[in-house]
């Protein structure tokens, strides 16, 4: 069988991991020199996001073999609104190098494969490849063949202005900013590499290319963060819903499938996912709508979030952390494994409702 990938990231790797399992041997287009992301970051993996799974690492090794060592855990999570700081304790999740190095996400899905051919520096186009291979795989990343197919539904555009930064970090700690004056409707955060060196980053929502940069401006000048900046990158980012995610012999996953989640932008592990589902749709010939059905559930979940995140105002996100910091809703939250996401939109969803909103 002849398996065509456009776009060596996570989606298109871990596709190419699980279809090497059933002595498949995919060709991976990917248009860049190399494998990795091009801007250097330090991502995560919340617990907390992604219950059920208790530990995506492990989670991940043992259902779909493929092996990711983090950088760190995040034992700390730190939460600065404008008036309020709330510290969180405990195995709260995972960071994660995203770059071009040996120890970046991608690089390490790549260094699992066996029988892959990858064609870097050349450029898929899903209307060729359908034609001369049984299945093509769709992702790249972005939005752009789901929209020419007419499949992509926006939800969210955002822009993102990130920095490597040198000073002394804890490498355990995850450290988050909402402030409606500098993120818009958005966050911030700090995510480090190492004791040395950490990511930065400010994703606002319904920006300018020009006004992110003010944006970032305010938000270094707001929180005092005066640290050396090693490399800096700006991209602008969209979420949205696809559908149908697969279209003939072409299968959209990872980003290009709307994995991303419209609340945070989680969208490694949902990219992983989507990949591996992709494979074995091809492999097995089950529905891929019906294997990718759990991250468009979450998917939607989270935009119930995002609608009520916009609502409120930096008033609101004070007295949404102060209760997050109350000890028994903390620990209903943190130590407990309730389903936070599940829970939480289904609130959302009915106070909606009661105002109107929904
Ligand atoms: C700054 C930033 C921070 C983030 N932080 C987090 C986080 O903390 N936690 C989290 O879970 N998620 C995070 N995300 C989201 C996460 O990185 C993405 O959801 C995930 O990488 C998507 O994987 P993918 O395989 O769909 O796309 P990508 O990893 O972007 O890979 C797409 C690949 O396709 C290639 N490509 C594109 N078009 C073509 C073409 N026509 N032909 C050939 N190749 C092509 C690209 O060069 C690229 O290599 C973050 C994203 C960014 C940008």
């Amino acid at each position: 069988m002849k398996v065509a990938i456009i776009g060596g990231g996570l989606a298109g790797l871990a596709c190419a991991h699980e279809l090497e399992k059933h002595n498949i041997k995919p060709v991976v287009y990917e248009r860049n020199s190399y494998i990795g992301d091009q801007f250097s970051h330090v991502s995560a993996i919340l617990e907390i996001i992604g219950r059920p799974i208790k530990d995506h690492i492990t989670y991940m090794r043992q259902e779909f073999g493929i092996d990711i060592k983090p950088l760190n855990t995040i034992n700390n999570l730190t939460h600065l609104s404008p008036n309020k700081k709330t510290i969180i304790k405990g195995n709260l999740g995972y960071l994660l190098n995203r770059s071009k190095d040996s120890t970046a996400v991608a690089v390490q899905i790549l260094q699992q494969l066996k029988n892959t051919e990858i064609r870097l520096n050349e450029l898929g186009d899903y209307e060729s490849l359908s034609k001369n291979y049984d299945h093509v795989v769709v992702a790249t990343g972005n939005s752009s063949f789901a929209d020419e197919l007419g499949c992509w539904h926006i939800w969210l555009d955002t822009y993102v202005r990130g920095a490597t930064i040198a000073g002394n970090f804890d490498p355990n700690t995850l450290t988050a900013w909402v402030n409606r004056d500098f993120c818009k409707r958005g966050y911030a955060y700090l995510t480090p590499f190492s004791e040395k060196k950490a990511s930065l980053i400010l994703i606002t929502t319904d920006v300018t290319e020009k006004e992110i940069d003010h944006y970032w401006e305010l938000f270094l000048y707001t929180e005092n963060l005066k640290y050396p900046i090693i490399e800096e990158f700006k991209l602008s980012h969209r979420s949205g819903s696809v559908y149908p995610n697969k279209l003939g012999n072409i299968y959209l996953a990872g980003n290009a499938g709307g994995a991303i989640d419209p609340f945070l932008g989680f969208g490694q592990y949902n990219s992983i996912f989507t990949g591996v589902m992709a494979a074995r749709s091809i492999v097995n010939g089950e529905s891929y709508e019906d294997l990718i059905r759990p991250i468009i559930k979450r998917n939607l979940d989270m935009l119930q979030f995002r609608k009520a995140y916009d609502l409120v105002g930096n008033k609101g996100y004070d007295l949404l952390f102060s209760a997050i910091g109350m000890p028994g809703i903390k620990h209903l939250l943190y130590y407990t494994p309730i389903n936070a996401p599940r829970l939480g939109a289904a609130i959302f969803k009915r106070a909606l409702k009661l105002i109107g909103k929904q």
